[in-house]
């Protein structure tokens, strides 16, 4: 199935523009719920995860003991690592899955961390990143999660640097003070070039 990438920062946008392209019977795949899926109450990375850590870090329901393990990553700094080299994969092939059952005339992927992990770029047939401003982004961000502005902004710095995001990008939607009209007429005309390149795209 053809496959677009979606990636953008934190508060970008992502979201909204996923719903945009499903209103167009796109199929959208997000890997932020994948990931949440696979440490949850008995989620595909458990087993491992009990192995790896110790039965300590599976919380009473099944899932992850996120607070414990927080504090484990804060503390030892081979933890990350650890816990990504059994997610990642899992996340991967959960993806690949969902991909394969799409329904519709493509997929669309929402990856926040594309640009950032190269293993996605060479996965999608195309990216399109939706860029604002970083003030943007925090307004947006305080506003949704009631973050303080000092923790949207270290989220950010985490992140790709907008200009590597669209140096990555094959497409890309501005999505600053945009009113959502515009957005649902920009995504409609990506809908369509996406809708041939995924016919050119057949076998
Ligand atoms: P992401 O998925 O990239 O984190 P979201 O799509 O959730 O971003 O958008 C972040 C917040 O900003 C949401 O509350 C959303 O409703 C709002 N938002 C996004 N784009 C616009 C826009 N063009 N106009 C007004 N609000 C927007």
């Amino acid at each position: 199935m053809f496959a677009v990438g979606l990636t953008g920062g934190i508060g970008s946008g992502k979201s909204t523009i996923a719903d945009l392209f499903a209103t167009h019977g796109v199929t959208i795949v997000d890997t932020d719920v994948i990931a949440h899926r696979v440490t949850a109450p008995n989620g595909a990375a458990m087993p491992s995860i009990a192995h790896v850590f110790g039965p300590g870090f599976v919380a009473p329901d099944g899932s992850l003991d996120r607070a414990k393990m927080r504090a484990l990553i804060f503390s030892d700094d081979t933890a990350k690592a650890r816990l990504e080299a059994i997610t990642h994969p899992l996340i991967r092939s959960e993806t690949e899955r969902e991909r394969a059952a799409a329904q519709g005339p493509y997929a669309m992927i929402v990856v926040p961390l594309l640009v950032e992990s190269g293993a996605w770029k060479s996965r999608v047939d195309r990216v399109l990143a939706v860029d604002c401003t970083v003030e943007t982004q925090i307004a947006r961000v305080m506003r949704r999660n009631g973050f303080p502005r000092e923790q949207v902004l270290a989220i950010i710095e985490r992140q790709a640097t907008r200009e590597a995001r669209l140096a990555a990008a094959d497409d890309i939607i501005i999505n600053d003070n945009t009113p959502l009209e515009r957005l649902a007429q920009e995504v409609r005309q990506l809908h369509q070039q996406y809708l041939a390149l995924a016919g050119a795209a057949l076998p």
